[in-house]
């Protein structure tokens, strides 16, 4: 349970945020839920249609195995109940963007009961988010507006794909506990490989309840499972980014506090959001909503899963990010925050770990985080497209490592690496940045110093910091590849500071 409740002060006293999403997530699969046909995007409109999906009569539905492996291994990853006994029910609307009058969903009887997410706040602490269920339903296609001023077009490629709809129970508190869910989520469905998370073409989308309540309320709610103790919610439907979730609820909730406050009542209702606005408003309110007359659909057998065969998903799971999380802190003695930055990606892990195996784990992992991701972002790459491989990080580590060369010169050795120079052994020894720790050199170099300065060097016997000084002198002289450490010493050595 989040600790992290926000009070508001209002002006008839504080209340608090309280928060539940439903996530749309489309499966990662080539062919729809019920049909054959391809998706995905970039297609030309109404290519990716079969008579299923464009809902001839007399056309029958077949469950891909597939969507059904992957709503499964969903469900495992999130350390959820399997239902190894699910429905198809008919939520039945008449949209132009749905040509059976109906979408094929799973009501009362989903294929995933309850699990739960563990999510991390910024600062490194973690929330638990628990989830109500997980069920398998078909999209609906996209109707354009803006091809004719006078006509809607309708593109039915996306109808008929399949979607798990993730429920959480209202368990998060903050805006940026909502935004750090999604995050979380999206992150563990990726390493599934059930849903890409794309966030930008929809792939990836939240319905944002939101309610408020006065402190203590939440509590009692807790203790009792009675959802009577909340506020009313209102839905905020589609959000597709998490700026866009934390504005949605920031809004939305001062909007409900200002009508409870001048005495009103909020309206349970269906809301959009208006990024360029910044606020939400009406889409349908309770009376006006759809009575869906939900009913067991007669196309479709019951769905029953062979419990060998979801043992056999579940041995086909990877790593998910906790444990690795939990692994590369132990196996690489990690900070929770490194092993936090690595695992947001797999492949980002995964480079980490062949880079530093055998090397400074540190280290490794600050190349790796800082010096390298910040390239990568400014030049929009993904970590597997690094033009340096981990290897090559290895290898600058090293160099590090065995004083070769000092930390400011492996700087720059790093950005001749990027621009495609060679590796870094070769680049020190091309460029002659070799790091002096040869005393005889030195030491010309720093009697010369102490010769020329004799007030400077004066002042070291009372003010020991002056030694700095002449360390940057020596650094200045030898283009800042003498070893600061070696240098330090013959000064104290020679001034005495
Ligand atoms: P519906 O189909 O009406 O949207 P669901 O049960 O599918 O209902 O989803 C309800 C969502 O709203 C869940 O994510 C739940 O956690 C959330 N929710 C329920 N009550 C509240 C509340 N008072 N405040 C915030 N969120 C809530
Ligand atoms: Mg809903």
């Amino acid at each position: 349970m989040s600790e992290k409740s926000k009070l508001i002060e209002g002006r008839t006293g504080p209340w608090e945020i309280v928060l539940g999403l439903e996530v749309h997530a489309q499966v990662a699969s080539n062919a729809k839920l019920f049909s054959g046909a391809a998706v995905g995007a970039g297609a030309g409109p109404n290519t990716q249609v079969s008579l299923v999906d464009a809902a001839l009569p007399g056309m029958l539905p077949v469950i891909n195995r597939h969507c059904v492996e992957q709503a499964v291994k969903t469900g495992l990853g999130l350390k959820a109940q399997i239902n190894l006994k699910s429905h198809f029910d008919r939520k039945n609307y008449f949209y132009p963007d749905l040509p059976q009058g109906y979408q094929i969903s799973q009501y009362k009887h989903p294929i995933v009961g309850e699990g739960e997410v563990i999510v991390e706040h910024d600062d490194g602490s973690t929330f638990t988010v628990r989830i109500e269920r997980l069920h398998l339903e078909q999209d609906a296609a996209k109707l354009l507006h803006d091809q004719d001023p006078n006509a809607t077009y309708v593109d039915l490629n996306r109808a008929g794909t399949a979607l798990m709809e993730i429920v959480s129970m209202p368990d998060m508190r903050t805006s940026e506990e909502a935004a750090a869910y999604v995050k979380k989520l999206r992150t563990i469905l990726i390493y599934l490989g059930t849903c890409d998370g794309d966030m930008e073409k929809g792939n990836l989308r939240a319905d944002v309840n939101v309610s408020v309540c006065r402190p203590g309320d939440y509590e009692k709610f807790r203790a009792t499972g009675s959802f009577s103790h909340l506020g009313t919610r209102c839905e905020i439907k589609n959000v597709n980014s998490y700026r866009y979730i934390q504005a949605a609820i920031e809004y939305e909730a001062r909007r409900q506090i200002e009508i409870l406050e001048d005495g009103g009542k909020i309206d349970q209702e269906t809301r959009l959001f208006d990024p360029t606005k910044g606020e939400t408003r009406s889409m349908r309110s309770k009376e006006e909503a759809h009575d869906y007359r939900y009913f067991p659909d007669p196309d479709l057998l019951p769905l029953e899963l062979d419990p060998a065969w979801v043992k056999a998903i579940e041995a086909t799971l990877p790593e998910l990010p906790d444990a690795k999380k939990a692994r590369l802190q132990a196996q690489y003695g990690l900070t929770a925050y490194d092993a936090q930055v690595l695992i947001t990606e797999q492949a980002r892990a995964d480079f980490y770990e062949a880079a530093a195996k055998g090397r400074d784990a540190k280290l490794t992992a600050n190349w790796v985080t800082n010096d390298l991701a910040a390239r990568l972002t400014a030049a929009g790459l993904d970590i597997e497209d690094s033009p340096i491989s981990p290897a090559a990080i290895a290898e600058l580590v090293q160099l590090i490592e065995e004083g070769v060369i000092s930390s400011k010169i492996a700087k720059d050795v790093f950005e001749r690496m990027w621009a495609g120079e060679g590796a870094a052994g070769e680049i020190v020894e091309k460029q002659g940045l070799r790091q002096v720790s040869d005393t005889g050199a030195l030491e010309e170099i720093i009697d010369k110093l102490i010769a020329d300065n004799p007030g400077q060097a004066a002042q070291v016997k009372e003010k020991p910091q002056a030694i700095g000084w002449f360390v940057g002198q020596v650094m200045k002289e030898t283009g800042g590849k003498a070893n600061p450490g070696v240098i330090n010493q013959m000064l104290k050595a020679k001034l005495g500071g």
